[in-house]
């Protein structure tokens, strides 16, 4: 059994979704496949618009008829004018539009975030699913809410493992025999039946998850990248692919920012030693990258980008010095708050962190520690990480930059840099 993921811009358009059913019919089997997919396009932007907007009472009627002529108009050229998927797209945004209007409460955000961001996944699939069906590949629809459990960590739901894998077991597997099963990334349901989803871009950490608790042989994402490659092509040139990556390699940059997969997507694989392959839905017949248990990067050096962080400076009032009960306390401040470190470094008299810029938790900080520390912003930058990196790696990238802070060791080099 092998899980296919294809994200929201591999279904972005009606050619798109075309592409996927040649992609499947390619490669696929017309068993044993489970085929993930996202929201469609930025529709899940757009649907936390609109939520924001009903919220705010501003035009959402509008934002909504959008979001429905966008699937509408990707629809009308995919299928015959009477087809029953006209009347299922109907009803699904009357049942969006309920959800709006009678399950949702601005106290309670999060919650209301899930029962309305989901319709994303669930009307991308279904127009997915039917196309399949009328191409001629024998397939099943499956409400994933209904197999992968969480508890009620709305946003970032938690998977209950136990549980999920036995309705897995019962619901999927057996349809898994004799048919593909399109379902939706992202989602999954509590013990009351509630939506939740599993943190943005979950739809990658899905197929690992199905791979995992149905003991999958392989997990494919088709991106519209040749793979994972050493840098960012929007930002320098003369990128490198990567063949292949271990799962350690690839755990590692994703923790420095790299976001070709989702950081939670490795950790299932790699505890079942399922490979995992990155490859190119503009052009299937490449390899793309494999990351599995074995292989290796040969060292390239690899150059990673984190943006939208901000660098704080604590310092102690009163001119004294950093101590171990000084560091503690600022950094139990930050576990209170949920906060992540993702550089730290200090002096006799100043501690630095560099963290995501998000103003209510950084206003929590500096609530906690003002009295004892003095707290500096420095706003707008970016973590810079190159790993494995050599003098003349650094030479391509810095001169674009304006250094803030500096760390180097052996193998790693890490920056705080700004933009310009
Ligand atoms: N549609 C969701 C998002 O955009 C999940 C995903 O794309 O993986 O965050
Ligand atoms: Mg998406």
């Amino acid at each position: 059994m092998q899980v296919f993921k294809f994200g929201g811009a591999s279904v972005k358009s009606a050619e798109a979704v075309r592409n996927v059913a040649h992609i499947i019919q390619r490669f696929g089997t017309p068993t044993h496949l489970a085929v993930v997919v996202s929201a469609m396009g930025k529709t899940t932007n757009a649907l936390e618009q609109l939520l924001n907007s009903y919220f705010a009472k501003s035009d959402w009627e509008s934002q909504l008829h959008n979001i429905q002529q966008y699937h509408f108009e990707i629809t009308k050229h995919l299928f015959p004018e009477n087809h029953l998927i006209f009347k299922v797209l109907e009803y699904l945004f009357w049942q969006l539009k309920d959800n709006l209007l009678h399950k949702t409460n601005p106290e309670k955000y999060d919650e209301s975030y899930d029962q309305v961001v989901c319709f994303g996944e669930i009307i991308a699939t279904h127009i997915v699913s039917q196309f399949l069906q009328e191409q001629g590949i024998e397939n099943e629809w499956v409400d994933i809410r209904n197999c992968i459990k969480t508890d009620t960590t709305w946003r970032e739901g938690k998977v209950d493992f136990a549980w999920s894998e036995q309705l897995l077991k019962c619901e999927v597997l057996p349809i898994l025999q004799e048919k593909i099963v399109v379902t939706q990334g992202f989602l999954g349901g509590t013990l009351g039946n509630k939506t939740t989803t599993l943190g943005r871009e979950g739809s990658d950490y899905t197929a690992s998850v199905l791979a995992y608790l149905l003991d999958a042989e392989k997990v494919t994402i088709w991106k519209d990248v040749p793979g994972i490659l050493n840098a960012d092509p929007k930002k320098v040139s003369n990128t490198q692919l990567y063949e292949t990556l271990s799962y350690t390699e690839a755990a590692e940059m994703t923790f420095y920012g790299a976001n070709v997969i989702h950081p939670k997507t490795i950790k299932p694989l790699a505890n079942k030693n399922i490979p995992l392959y990155v490859r190119s839905f503009l052009e299937p017949h490449k390899a793309g990258t494999c990351i599995d248990g074995i292989a290796s990067s040969q060292n390239t050096p690899t150059i990673i980008f984190k943006p939208n962080q901000v660098l704080l400076k604590f310092g102690i009032k009163d001119l004294a010095f950093i101590t171990e009960e000084n560091l503690s306390k600022i950094l139990h401040i930050f576990t209170q708050t949920n906060a992540k470190i993702h550089l730290l470094q200090s002096s006799a008299v100043s501690l630095w962190i560099a963290t995501d810029y998000q103003e209510h938790k950084i206003a929590k900080i500096i609530e906690f520690l003002h009295e004892e520390f003095t707290v500096l912003q420095t706003p707008n930058v970016q973590l810079l990480t190159v790993l494995y990196y050599h003098e003349n790696t650094l030479q391509s990238v810095l001169p674009k930059f304006r250094l803030i802070l500096e760390q180097k060791t052996e193998q790693t080099y890490r920056a705080v840099v700004r933009e310009g």
